[in-house]
């Protein structure tokens, strides 16, 4: 097989998009994916999947709950479960063909199959009929991504006791749901089938929800979801499930140890992380180095411990999140075609796409508190924004934390509808080493839910308009 200049391992959000950007620059460039569709966790059973669900199950909700008090009369909805997975598929088709009508566009060739590195300039692909070829490359990028993590002595059979996967394909809704971790996919797929009528628990063994987002947002939106009936049980763990009867048995103990409690529900869904994939690619016999979570140890320049072996996305340190992955796709492929590849992981923005939604980029205060950095606060609560207040969408606020000495915005979290899109003026601004000034003086639409953002950015001087 002719050689070529690139060959990428996996085709997520990570692989396929350093497969564009260095076509883009010249490349000849071949893509490996073991499964039958190309995306990757985010288009097939991630990102894309789930925010489909989480629309159709908030319209359902809206119908059923906002619409009368706006004058718009319905009968109560009714959830058509196999309808709605057919809307999901679609959007999952509709990605993956993209994705596809891509690499056809950018002359990317697709081997189908399982790739294993052997060394420095091969790849060996293994087809599902098990015919093997090896092809030559000048680089090779991996990009495998991750999987579930799994609780010891629980078993998961995507039935009644499901990871993030099953818990998007569900046959029909629980009457009760129990989640195991308090994370962004534990609370929007928690959201998804509350929503539809299933009541839901969450355990944590934190004490808190959301770990590692801002924890005063963290608190706020504990509350909002209470409020929706979620019920949650902090700082505990689960730790067996009996399948024996026709409802699943949980057995919870407090994290610092105690009197055990047994909760029961329909379905389980174990969602404590992801942990990074690197089965059968043969990184030990060709001398990649892991860490000691086993992603792949890189250097600032993604270069693996083997010359040639790169490495981007999930399988990497860093925060599991699509566009984490692309970018170091995009700076990866500039760096091999000889440019100034270059990810700021001060920037990289958080979603959770819940109703309200929760968004934030930069610092927290709690990490600028432990960091002992000085800083000054502003905030600002969507019960005082116009727009928020006619379309009835108060829940949330705005909080901005900037360096108390020069002004420079170190943070910005949002607990409110639209929040993960609101966050981007942030991470723009921050990108180019922006001030709450600047965002105070920048002129925002009226009425939008954005100028609750400038508002954040005017008390961070002590000088919001409207409160
Ligand atoms: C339920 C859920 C919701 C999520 N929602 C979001 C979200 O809203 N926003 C967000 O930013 N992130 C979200 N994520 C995380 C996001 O999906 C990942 O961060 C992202 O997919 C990582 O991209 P990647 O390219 O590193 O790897 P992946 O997307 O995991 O892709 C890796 C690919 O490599 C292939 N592969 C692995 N080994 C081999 C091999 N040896 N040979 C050939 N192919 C191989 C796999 O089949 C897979 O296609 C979500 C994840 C889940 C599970």
């Amino acid at each position: 097989m002719a050689p070529y200049d690139l060959v990428v391992i996996g085709t997520g959000p990570g692989g396929y998009v350093c497969a564009i950007r260095a076509a883009q620059l010249g490349m000849k460039v071949a893509v490996v994916e073991k499964n039958a569709t190309l995306g990757g966790t985010c288009l097939n059973v991630g990102c894309m999947p789930s925010k489909a669900l989480l629309h159709a199950s908030e319209l359902f909700e809206e119908a059923g709950h906002s619409f009368a008090k706006m004058g718009i009369k319905v009968s109560a909805p009714e959830v058509d479960l196999p309808s709605m997975m057919t809307f999901k598929q679609q959007g999952i088709d509709g990605n993956v063909k993209g994705v596809e009508f891509l690499m056809k566009k950018n002359k990317i060739d697709v081997l189908a199959g399982k790739g294993k590195i052997l060394g420095t300039g091969k790849v060996q692909v293994t087809g599902n009929d098990g015919a093997a070829q090896t092809v030559e490359t000048k680089n090779i990028v991996i990009a495998t991504g991750s999987d579930i993590a799994r609780l010891k002595g629980i078993e998961i059979d995507e039935k009644r006791i499901v990871s993030s996967t099953g818990a998007l394909s569900l046959e029909k809704v629980p009457s009760s749901l129990l989640v195991v971790g308090a994370g962004v996919i534990g609370l929007e797929l928690g959201s998804v089938w509350r929503r539809l009528g299933a009541k839901v628990t969450v355990v944590e063994f934190l004490d808190r929800i959301l770990p590692g987002m801002d924890s005063e947002i963290a608190k706020q939106f504990q509350r909002i979801l209470e409020k929706q009936g979620f019920a949650f049980k902090l700082g505990a763990k689960v730790t067996g499930v009996d399948t024996s009867g026709a409802t699943l048995a949980a057995t919870i103990e407090p994290a610092a140890g105690g009197a055990a409690e047994k909760i029961e529900a329909d379905v389980v869904l174990v969602a404590i992380g992801r942990v990074p994939y690197t089965d059968g690619l043969g990184l030990q016999e060709a001398g990649v180095v892991l860490d000691n979570r086993g992603r792949v140890q890189i250097d600032h320049h993604f270069a693996t411990s083997v010359p040639g072996v790169y490495a981007i996305g999930d399988v990497v340190a860093g925060p599991m999140l699509a566009h984490k992955a692309e970018d170091e796709g995009v700076a990866c492929a500039e760096i091999l075609a000889g440019q100034a590849g270059h990810v700021n992981y001060d920037v990289i923005p958080g979603v959770v796409y819940t109703t309200p939604e929760v968004a934030s980029v930069g610092k927290t205060e709690d990490e600028l508190k432990q960091a002992g950095v000085a800083y000054t606060v502003g905030k600002f609560p969507f019960t005082a924004n116009g727009r928020s207040k006619v379309n009835q969408t108060t829940d949330g606020f705005v909080k901005i934390l900037a360096d108390a000495k020069t002004d420079r915005v170190l943070g910005a979290h949002i607990i409110g509808r639209e929040a993960g899109e609101l966050i981007h003026e942030a991470a723009v601004l921050m990108e180019f080493g922006g001030s709450a000034e600047d965002l105070a003086r920048t002129c925002h639409a009226h009425p939008t839910r954005s100028e609750a953002v400038k508002e954040a950015a005017l008390a961070v001087g002590k000088r919001a308009i409207h409160m």
